[in-house]
Formats: C-alpha cells, sequence, structure tokens
C-alpha cells in the first residue's frame, strides 16, 4: 500500500520533471520511466503552449483577426483562438474580486495579491523549489503601487486635489493594513507569502499631496524655494521620512 503511493508520488513528479525537463528521470524505476515517455508523447506534439501563444499575442499586440489570419498558415503549430482567450482568463483574480459600478472600477487587493503570488510561483516553480520548506515559508513579495490623484473611491464632487489624493493614499494603505499572508499549496510544496508594498509609482502632483507641500515650485524633500535653486552653499534638512510617503 505503502509501495503503491509512494509510485504514484513519483509519477507526478516526473509529469513535473517532463514539463520543465528536469534532469531526474535517472532516480526513477523503468516502469515510471515507460509513463513518462508516454507522457511526452502525449504533449510531444509540435503545438505552441497556451502561455507561449499568448504571450506573442499580447507582445505583438495582435487583434483576434491578425492571429486568426497567422494561424490559418499554420493550424497545427498555433493553438485555437479560444485557447488563449481562456489562458488569458487565468492572469486575472477570480470573479468575485472585482466590482465594477458607473462610477468605480476596483479589484480586493488581497485576491489580486493572492493571486499574482499564485501565478509567480507557478512561473518561478524551479526556483521555489531549490528552497527548503523552511525558506518558502519566509516568502516576501515586494509590490510597488501608486496614484494619480484622478480616481475617486466615492462619487463625490471635489476641487481640493491634496485631499482627492490623500483620501486616495489612505484608503489603499487601510488595506494594505489588513493584508494576510498568502498561504497556499502548490504541486508538492505549501508556501506563505508576506507583503510588502511601497508607494513609487508617484508623479510630483502626489509627492506635493502626499507631503502636505502646497507649491509646486518647492521641493518636496527639503523644502527649497526656486530662490534657494541657485544657492550651491546652502545645505537644507531632509527628513527622511518624506522619501518614503507611506511611513509618513
Ligand atoms: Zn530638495
Amino acid at each position: 500500500m505503502l509501495e503503491n503511493s509512494e509510485v504514484q508520488n513519483d509519477a507526478m513528479h516526473i509529469g513535473v520533471f517532463q514539463q520543465n525537463t528536469w534532469p531526474k528521470v535517472e532516480f526513477l524505476e523503468s516502469v515510471i520511466i515507460d509513463n513518462a515517455i508516454m507522457y511526452q508523447k502525449d504533449t510531444g506534439t509540435e503545438q505552441l503552449a497556451p502561455i507561449n501563444a499568448l504571450s506573442m499575442f499580447v507582445e505583438a499586440g495582435l487583434s483576434r483577426k491578425q492571429y486568426e489570419v497567422i494561424r490559418s498558415f499554420n493550424k497545427k503549430f498555433y493553438p485555437c483562438y479560444s485557447i488563449i482567450q481562456n489562458e488569458k482568463k487565468k492572469c486575472y483574480p477570480k470573479q468575485e474580486s472585482y466590482q465594477v459600478t458607473a462610477s468605480c472600477a476596483e479589484v480586493n487587493l488581497q485576491h489580486l495579491l493572492d493571486h499574482t503570488v499564485t501565478r509567480l510561483l507557478k512561473y518561478l516553480e524551479e526556483v521555489i523549489r531549490t528552497l527548503n520548506q523552511d525558506d518558502r515559508k519566509k516568502l516576501i513579495l515586494i509590490s510597488k503601487w501608486g496614484c494619480d490623484g484622478s480616481q475617486q473611491v466615492q462619487f463625490k464632487q471635489k476641487y481640493d486635489n491634496e485631499d482627492v489624493t490623500n483620501e486616495e493614499i489612505s484608503y489603499i494603505e487601510n488595506q494594505i493594513a489588513t493584508l494576510k499572508v498568502t498561504e497556499g499549496i502548490q504541486e508538492n510544496y505549501s508556501f506563505s507569502v508576506e507583503h510588502k508594498m511601497t508607494l513609487t509609482m508617484v508623479d510630483g502632483k502626489v509627492c506635493n499631496a502626499a507631503t502636505s507641500t502646497k507649491s509646486t515650485m518647492k521641493c518636496y524633500i527639503c523644502g527649497a524655494t526656486s530662490k534657494d535653486f541657485n544657492n550651491l552653499q546652502l545645505n537644507k534638512e531632509i527628513n527622511p521620512l518624506l522619501l518614503a510617503p507611506n511611513q509618513l
């Protein structure tokens, strides 16, 4: 009984090894190697993998029509368009994560990050495999985020840009504060990924608002104004917190 389950386990391994061309086949029993060869024959058709076809589709900025014209020259090699569509759906978080109204489109941050982790780990599987179980439980995903002060969380007519920007920042930061560690099992290993999000995708306007700098002519880091700019002798105090607005 135990032996049987071990064999099944190995068979699972070999499926993965074949896909990623892991050079570990030699350790396995001949029965399993036979299985593996069958597996290879199964997937060894000369067709572009759906994920690669999607990658080409997106990188080349193809339209459906363009893809279908390309495909018509080699229908065996290029997967059907609907397969690409399905592959693309896997890139998005689950349907319940979205909320779309007339004024707002929103994705649940936790779901978005959970999904991102799953996709990344799948992509980085060979690397993750080389880590030990302890390290896999201590992963950290550092994500950057930002805003442009033009989205409004609730549909409100507000003309004070600083308020809108700071409201946006605190709205996201509240969500970041409640983020939970992403835990899961992929293939044969379990993992935990902690989230760190840094507010770096910002422009000068957002920085000014976040640091309560009223004038666009004033440096938001050291507070220098245009009359100080040519004075190279002047050394302004820099508040390090201003270099990391999300720490404010
Ligand atoms: Zn400065």
